[in-house]
């Protein structure tokens, strides 16, 4: 049987999508070889590049004028990408702080250029909450302004689109495909897979045309945008697996009603779990519930010496991987897409049960 699986990232994957892969594992359409076997410039192979390519356009209906890369090197090498590829005629830079990997992107992004940091992080009633947007000290005449919009680690996500002037540059790794989203309004967007695509090795980019000549010079190709634009995201071997089940992904999203009925389940799943948490008397959620994100739900329990009984339990009751991120410690569901809501329900009757008995 498999298990319900609560990890950050490398995290769920649709059962149905593994079964697809595993069967067509070793002999790919009755090829006779494996997807993974291929030459990435074969015919097929490119179909299958360019399948995934347009169900992602549909899914999050991205307009014509931007670029979908089907990039390596994780998030973590975008935030040197970014700054590489949009800071060659102005060098500024404005960048929101809300949590840990917000900051990892602009400590990056300093090598590169004259970065403003908002720190955006502030609590209301003692919760942890985004700042409004009122209160940013932007700057004028940046190339862009960038953001995380789901804080993976501490469960913090933004409410609403900020709304400014510059180019907006947003890290979705962990929340893109988990509501629809107004592509328009950004620059750049960009997603490690793990979290919420498909498994790791790619990273999607999804760029503005207008924005592929502001690269500073002298980059590497395999990072400059128009040149991956160009080369339809192989200025080298793509991540072949990754990019076929990442399509497998898009596919089954897509056969479940688009990203506006994953919402719809996702809001679900969020409502029943905070719900249960606030109404406990045993756990707590340390966010501002206009904050609160839908697909990482931090949690602490009672006393910090129950957290291997809880975690040694749910893993009993085939709950997995729910010990918090280790730079902050409790308890951290995520409830991706890939985690149904029967999974969430599973999960809060063991939480009813474990604090029955702790409490
Ligand atoms: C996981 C994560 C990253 C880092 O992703 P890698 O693919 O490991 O580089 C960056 N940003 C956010 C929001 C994440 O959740």
């Amino acid at each position: 049987m498999r298990a319900y699986n609560f990890c950050a990232g490398p995290a769920a994957l649709p059962t149905a999508v593994l079964e697809k892969a595993q069967q067509e594992l070793a002999n790919w359409q009755g090829k006779g070889l494996s997807i993974m076997e291929m030459s990435h410039r074969s015919a097929d192979f490119v179909a299958v590049a360019e399948k995934a390519e347009a169900d992602l356009r549909t899914l999050l209906a991205i307009p014509d004028n931007y670029n979908v890369l089907f990039l390596q090197g994780g998030a973590s090498l975008q935030f040197s990408a970014i700054p590489l590829n949009l800071l060659g005629k102005n060098q500024k830079a404005d960048y929101i702080h809300t949590g840990i990997w917000s900051e990892k992107a602009l400590k990056e992004a300093k090598r590169y250029g004259e970065i403003n940091v908002i720190d955006a992080a502030t609590t209301v009633d003692g919760k942890m909450a985004i700042a409004d947007q009122a209160t940013w000290n932007l700057s004028n005449d940046a190339a862009y302004v960038h953001y995380a919009d789901n804080e993976t680690i501490g469960g913090i996500q933004f409410a609403e689109i900020p709304d400014v002037d510059a180019p907006l540059v947003c890290d979705f790794s962990s929340s893109i495909l988990s509501a629809p989203l107004d592509v328009s309004k950004f620059g750049v967007i960009y997603a490690g897979a793990q979290k919420n695509i498909g498994p790791a090795g790619l990273t999607i980019v999804i760029v503005r045309d207008d924005l592929l000549d502001q690269s500073k010079s002298d980059i590497p190709s395999i990072l400059k945008y128009a040149d991956q634009a160009k080369n339809g995201s192989m200025v080298n071997t793509p991540a072949t697996y990754s990019w076929y089940l990442s399509g497998l992904v898009f596919e089954w999203l897509l056969a479940q009603g688009g990203v506006d009925a994953m919402h719809q389940i996702n809001l679900q799943k969020a409502e029943l779990l905070y719900g249960y948490i606030d109404q406990s008397g045993f756990y707590q959620n340390p966010i501002a519930k206009a904050n609160r994100s839908i697909m990482n739900v931090p949690f602490t329990l009672p006393d910090e010496k129950l957290e291997k009984t809880f975690l040694a339990e749910a893993e009993q009751r085939h709950l997995l991987n729910l010990a918090g991120h280790r730079s902050v410690g409790g308890m951290r569901a995520s409830i991706y897409n890939a985690v149904p809501l029967a999974g969430v329900e599973a999960l809060v009757a063991f939480m009813q049960d474990f604090a029955q008995q702790y409490g």
